[in-house]
Order: structure tokens, then C-alpha cells, then sequence
């Protein structure tokens, strides 16, 4: 008998839902349902700084006007952080994580002084000042309580892992990973108690996510999650990306776009069944 499929949708409650994110909400949904899977909610709050639990509430009400469910508890990640902790504690035990104090100014600079730096999926690469700090001067200015980032140390990790990471891809077969273009990424953040890679790839396997489905947007970060999993020896899930929604004129979907979010249209009038036509899904 083929596994359950067990799909999920995770916003990050940072303003209210659009047209895009019901897209994308639905879609997990209806997979799941399809197939007599399981289709989990998961709040991804990790950032203090953008994350209001008042978004929280209002992507419930949202979604369950919208007409979907979801089985068991909602995930809240900020209820989560000693798990992250313990996970960030196993990567740091093994030397493949180190603190990084540099400001965005820094690294500004050091990128703009380095010669042709090539764009990684999240920016330019770190160029890896605080990897080169000696063992004795981390430890002071970690002892000192210096904020710091935790990151990952790319070329540790890549010798940690299989030469031939890759995903599959629903209708493309299985795509080969790059994780490398990310350079030294941030598994935790000077502000915040872990990042968004740590996190979701985390709870993906803590809650047996088979099949991942999400924007095309996230695709590229699929390689260094692909990675991560690789390091912490969880199970490799299957990947759905799929094509962002865009209004008449082609432009995708944001939050500034105050007319779509989902309580605009409910208050205009709108029908849950007509907001799943609008956001391409018709019912049927
Ligand atoms: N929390 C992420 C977001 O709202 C999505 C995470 C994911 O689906 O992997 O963009």
C-alpha cells in the first residue's frame, strides 16, 4: 500500500492572506484530501520583528471560512524554540556551525570589496569573515555576550554530505541540488532564535510532511533544505512548487495588494466559493 500522503500549509503570520496564499492553501488541501491523506497547519512565527499573533488568529478564521480544515493541533513555531535549540546544539556539536557578529553594514562592505561576487538564491554569499576568527576569539566575544548569527559552514557541510543531493519534483522527476550557492547560510538569527531553513525543515520531518507543496518562489531554497535534512538525517520529502497566482496584468500577488486579501473580499461580499474560483481553484 502506497504511504499516506500528509500535506501542510505554513504562513507566516506577518499580515493577512491574499489571494496567492489561498491558492497555495488549497492546493496542499486538496491533495491531501484526494488521496485520503492528512493536511496539517503550521504557523511559522519565528520572527519576533514581523510576526503578530493577531495574523495568526485571522489565518484560522480565514482558512476555515475558505472551507478548509486541517487535522490535529496547529503548530505554532514559537512554541517550539527548545526544539530548534537542541537541533542548532547537534549541527554546532559536530563543527558545522559557527557565530557570526557581523552587522549587514559589514557585510555590505566586505561584498562590495571582494572582487565579482556571484548571487546566491538568498543574496550575495556571506564572504566568511567570522569563519576565519580564531577559536579564542569566538569564545570571548560569545562570552562577552556579543549578539551573534549562527551559520552554517558550507564547505563542512558539503563534506558531510552526499555529492549527488538532489529532489523530486511532481511532473519533472528528480532535480539535482546546489546548496553550495547559498554559501554560509543562517540557521539562527541575531534576532530571531532560529531561521526559516532550520525551522521548516525541522518541522516538516517532526511532523511527517510527504509531500511538500508551495510556492515556486521556494524552490531554490529546496537545495539547502535538502541539505539540512541530509546533515540531520531526516526523511526526504517530495516536492509540489507550483506557478504564482497573478492579477489581469500578470503581476504577482503581494501583501501590499490590500483588495485580495481574503477579509477584503468576505466583506465585499464575496462567497468562500467565489474566492476559491478567483484564487484558481474552482470548486468541481
Ligand atoms: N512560511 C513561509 C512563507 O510564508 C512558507 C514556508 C514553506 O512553505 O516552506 O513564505
Amino acid at each position: 500500500m502506497p504511504a499516506e500522503i500528509v500535506t501542510r500549509f505554513a504562513p507566516s503570520p506577518t499580515g493577512f492572506l491574499h489571494l496567492g496564499h489561498a491558492h497555495s492553501a488549497l492546493r496542499g488541501w486538496r491533495r491531501a484530501r484526494a488521496a485520503g491523506g492528512r493536511f496539517l497547519l503550521r504557523i511559522e512565527d519565528i520572527d519576533p520583528g514581523r510576526c503578530r499573533p493577531d495574523f495568526a488568529a485571522a489565518i484560522l478564521e480565514d482558512l476555515a471560512w475558505l472551507g478548509l480544515d486541517w487535522d490535529g493541533e496547529v503548530r505554532v513555531q514559537s512554541r517550539h524554540l527548545a526544539e530548534y535549540r537542541a537541533a542548532l546544539d547537534g549541527l554546532a556539536g559536530r563543527g558545522l556551525l559557527y557565530p557570526c557578529f557581523c552587522t549587514r553594514a559589514d557585510i555590505a562592505r566586505e561584498v562590495a570589496a571582494s572582487a565579482a561576487a556571484p548571487h546566491g538564491p538568498d543574496g550575495a554569499p556571506y564572504p566568511g569573515t567570522c569563519r576565519r576568527l580564531s577559536p579564542a576569539a569566538r569564545a570571548a566575544r560569545v562570552a562577552a555576550g556579543e549578539p551573534h548569527a549562527l551559520r552554517l559552514d558550507m564547505a563542512r557541510a558539503l563534506a558531510e554530505s552526499p555529492p549527488d543531493l538532489s529532489f523530486h519534483e511532481e511532473g519533472r522527476g528528480r532535480l539535482r541540488c546546489d546548496p553550495a550557492r547559498f554559501g554560509d547560510a543562517v540557521l539562527a538569527r541575531k534576532d530571531a532564535p532560529a531561521s526559516y531553513h532550520l525551522c521548516v525543515t525541522h518541522d516538516d520531518s517532526r511532523q511527517g510532511v510527504t509531500l511538500i507543496t508551495r510556492g515556486e518562489d521556494l524552490q531554490a531554497a529546496t537545495d539547502l533544505h535538502r541539505l539540512i535534512q541530509s546533515l540531520m538525517g531526516w526523511p526526504e520529502p517530495a516536492y509540489a512548487h507550483h506557478p504564482l497566482l497573478t492579477d489581469a496584468s500578470g503581476r504577482r500577488l503581494a501583501k501590499r495588494d490590500r483588495a485580495a486579501t481574503l477579509r477584503d473580499l468576505r466583506d465585499a461580499g464575496r462567497s468562500p466559493a467565489e474566492v476559491r474560483a478567483m484564487a484558481g481553484l474552482p470548486d468541481g
